[in-house]
């Protein structure tokens, strides 16, 4: 019998990778999905890939579609009996999936980066079994390159493609359209990380998971346009490790489904690094990445910050997609918030929430008064 897998944010971009990736491996079994509110999108799945399971977490009004279960403890349930957790869910809301697989001592297989933005000192223990695999495809990089370093290595660098806009004159920045926003050179992700790249929000989220995921390797940030090659480790003689490749989630996504052991499914693409076009590497300009700046400032002031920073951002993304407001005010927004937050002890779930409840007030106070 293959290793059975819940997919949480099944519907996802993500998540419907995820599905196929299961579906094509010998070795694994779809235990269970799990998704928002898209109540359509999960019956097809079922339907297509017949989970054991399925729940949603905001079903319609009518209720939900027949065989899905939803409601508290819904999430549990789905996730009970799995031999590991596929965690796909965007935003805060993913951290309760984290800490449920992590009481259910499940490996996690974690894509939602915001569970360690904001809850990471929750999830120590399971990081410290070796039990939170990585699926952001810099992190799972770093985790291949660390395998069969015998000291610890001098540095993490991770590689940011630079966004959607990373040619746009600063000028035209602040205002830029929310097409132009959404359409990223290299990836094809959902749209809150999209917009994240786009801001490099999603960078200074990643410096943090890498912080997180690897304890006292300094973690810095290289712009490379080309995403060939998906981060590097400079090992403690000074030289340097990397995984390259075209961007394809596929590859993160499958290692860490079927992690320890390597898949046999996907692994020739028939890619050839002349395929790859000339690489090319520069410094981050941070003066054109206000909102990096000011998550990152959150993350010194350590603490419940981070978690205020998210939601910040979340609130800030929601309304810059619905045309409420430009692009550039995203990172004032966050730097807002984070300048009124009083961190606490990110220490129980009930204060991260709470914070992130609080930031989002904080959130639509600041947007309103713009
Ligand atoms: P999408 O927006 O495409 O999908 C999000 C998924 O989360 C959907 O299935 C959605 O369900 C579900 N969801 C939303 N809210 C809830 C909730 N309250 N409870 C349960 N499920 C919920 O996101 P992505 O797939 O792009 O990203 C998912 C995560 O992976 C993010 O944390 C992102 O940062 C990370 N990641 C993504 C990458 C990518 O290539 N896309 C790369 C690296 C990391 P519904 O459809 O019902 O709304
Ligand atoms: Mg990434």
């Amino acid at each position: 019998m293959g290793r059975r897998v819940a997919v949480l944010g099944s519907t996802g971009s993500i998540g419907v990778q995820a599905l196929e990736i299961i579906r094509n491996s010998p070795s694994l079994e779809l235990h269970s999905i799990f998704c928002g509110s898209s109540a359509d999108a999960l019956a097809g799945q079922i339907r297509r890939y017949g989970p054991g399971m399925a729940g949603m977490a905001h079903p319609p009004r009518g209720g939900a579609p027949e065989g899905v279960c939803s409601g508290p403890g819904s999430l549990r349930k789905v996730i009970e009996g799995a031999d590991m957790v596929l965690n796909a869910i965007v935003g805060s809301a993913g951290l309760e999936a984290s800490l449920a697989a992590r009481e259910m001592g499940i490996p996690l297989a974690l894509a939602n980066k915001e569970s360690l933005v904001i809850g990471g000192e929750l999830l120590d223990d399971h990081l410290e079994k070796g039990l939170v695999i990585p699926v952001d495809s810099e992190h799972s990089t770093v985790f291949r390159c660390l395998a069969g370093e015998a000291r610890p290595p001098a540095k993490i660098l991770l590689t940011a493609s630079g966004g959607a806009l990373r040619d746009m004159p600063p000028e035209e920045v602040y205002r830029a359209p929310v097409e132009r926003v959404l359409a990223h050179p290299n990836w094809e992700m959902g749209s809150r990380i999209t917009v994240d790249s786009a801001s490099m929000v999603n960078k200074a989220f990643e410096v943090i998971e890498a912080r997180k995921l690897f304890p006292g390797i300094p973690v810095g940030v290289v712009v490379h346009p080309e995403s060939i090659v998906h981060s590097l480790v400079e090992t403690a003689d000074g030289a340097w490790k990397a995984l390259m490749g075209l961007p394809d989630m596929g590859v993160p996504i499958s290692f860490a489904l079927h992690w320890p052991d390597l898949p046999l499914a996907g692994a020739v693409t028939g890619e050839s690094p002349t395929d790859w076009g000339t690489l090319s590497f520069r410094e981050l300009d941070e003066g054109r990445y206000p909102a990096f700046t000011a998550v990152m400032a959150a993350f010194r002031a350590g603490g419940t910050a981070p978690a205020a920073a998210n939601a910040a951002d979340e609130e800030a993304v929601g309304a810059f997609l619905a045309g409420r407001i430009p692009f550039g005010a995203i990172a004032a927004v966050i730097a807002g918030v984070v300048r009124e937050h009083r961190p606490r002890p990110a220490s129980d779930y009930e204060t991260i929430i709470e914070a992130d409840a609080g930031a989002r007030v904080a959130a639509r106070r600041i947007m309103e008064a713009m």
